[in-house]
């Protein structure tokens, strides 16, 4: 019965390939079409050429969506770190998790599980057709129609988002959801690096620490143009999300998350009797980064007159203590789709059955991955998103009734 419905997914990236090989074992005939020369382009710069495949903590409060998340809830519980192991497991691929929860395959490259899921799906019989872009989509006759001429019975939107689009991404999917009525979420750029107006970055840029904003922790790095590091990139969508409405953003930086206002108060008030005569500049070496602490002194209102550590008023200690713990920074822009990891927003999701991933709205026309209105935490949750609705897909596809 499977063999006389045809499938034709567009995208042969995560979503796409895994959906391909897991409908080609239940015995659809598969064909996937991917615009660019090679399959899983983006896939192979995931986790810094490494593939951060799922998250040992996958749960549903590291995705995000402008409806209710809890509408995706059974597709992640359906598809648990587990089961995503065993899948890839069977696949081939062995993980290895790091302390994060981060799962990578035990290879740490990418091209591994790329290759790996070209090989399983050209094995299990999909068809692979490079550099073929679908610029036309016609529903008659209970078909689909692709580029004028190619015929089939079901059709799956696995194009992913406009992230990088060096990679292959392109606003097709989102047009393709529009002329089938779907209402679209405007994509934004999430996990992104912030651009920042604050003055002398360039004397910090490159110093990573350990930081804090919002009650989150993480690696925080200073850049030239502003900020960067996997603290910025998962507070990256908020953010975005403020810039569309509002032209700066203010967020305020503890650069010592460890110790408290008072502890750093006293320490710096000891260290005013056994360090007076130190040069300002290099008052605070030994406490934080060199280069760090001569931001945190430009930033900290010292009068220009004062070239000592003993000329400083105790008003001046507590002036230092707290650009050290609400370091400001003017949020102005994001760095933008080109340089973006994901994009919140996306293909709305009351408007799929996300029980099987089909359009309410148009029959037999399906959306699975990144297109989609869902977008997750840095860490492997956008993976875990595209393996797990391209699975509930592949779990839940019915044979084409005649
Ligand atoms: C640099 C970078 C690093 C990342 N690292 C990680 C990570 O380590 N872990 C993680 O969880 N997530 C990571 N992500 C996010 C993750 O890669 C995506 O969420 C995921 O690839 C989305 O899968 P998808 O199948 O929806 O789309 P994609 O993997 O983007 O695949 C979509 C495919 O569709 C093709 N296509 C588009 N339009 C058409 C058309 N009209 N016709 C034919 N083909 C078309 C594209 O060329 C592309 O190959 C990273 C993203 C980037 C950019």
């Amino acid at each position: 019965m499977n063999k006389n419905t045809n499938i034709a997914i567009l995208g042969a990236g995560a979503s796409g390939l895994l959906s391909s090989i897991l409908l080609s074992q239940k015995g659809f005939h598969v064909t996937i079409f991917e615009k660019n020369n090679k399959v899983g382009k983006k896939l192979l710069a995931t986790g810094n050429g490494r593939c951060n495949v799922t998250n040992y903590n996958i749960s549903l409060k590291n995705f995000y969506s402008n409806s209710n998340i809890s509408l995706i809830e059974k597709n992640i519980t359906n598809f648990s770190y587990e089961d995503c192991k065993t899948l890839f497991n069977k696949l081939g691929i062995e993980f290895k998790v790091v302390a994060s929860g981060r799962a990578y395959p035990l290879s740490l490259t990418s091209s591994s599980i790329v290759d790996i899921l070209e090989y399983e799906a050209l094995k299990s019989g999909v068809k692979i057709e490079l550099n073929h872009e679908i610029t036309d989509i016609k529903y008659q006759n209970k078909k689909f129609t692709l580029n004028k001429n190619l015929h089939f019975d079901k059709l799956i939107i696995a194009t992913g988002s406009i992230a990088m689009p060096k990679l292959g991404s392109s606003e097709s999917g989102y047009q393709f959801a529009k002329q089938f009525r779907h209402k679209l979420i405007k994509p934004v750029a999430s996990l992104v690096q912030l651009v920042s107006n604050n003055k002398h970055l360039e004397v910090v840029s490159g110093v990573k620490i350990e930081a804090m904003i919002d009650n989150q922790r993480g690696d925080f790095l200073f850049t030239k143009y502003g900020v960067s590091g996997s603290l910025i990139l998962d507070l990256s969508r908020k953010i975005s999300k403020q810039l569309q409405t509002q032209k700066t953003v203010k967020m305020s930086v503890d650069t010592m998350p460890d110790f408290s206002f008072d502890t750093l108060v006293n320490m710096l008030t000891k260290r005013l009797e056994h360090l007076k005569d130190k040069e300002l500049n290099l008052w605070l070496d030994g406490i934080m980064n060199k280069k760090l602490a001569k931001y945190i002194m430009l930033n900290s209102n010292i009068p220009s007159h004062i070239k000592y550590a003993k000329f400083l008023s105790q008003k001046e200690i507590i002036n230092i203590v707290k650009t050290i713990k609400n370091l400001q920074f003017t949020i102005t822009d994001t760095k933008g789709f080109e340089t973006c990891e994901v994009c919140a927003g996306g293909v709305e999701l009351t408007q799929i059955n996300l029980e099987t991933m089909e359009s309410k709205n148009q029959k037999d026309l399906y959306f699975i991955g990144e297109v989609l209105d869902v977008d997750g935490d840095c860490g492997g949750y956008n993976l875990h998103w595209a393996w797990s609705s391209a699975h509930t897909l592949a779990m839940n596809m019915q044979s084409k009734t005649k």
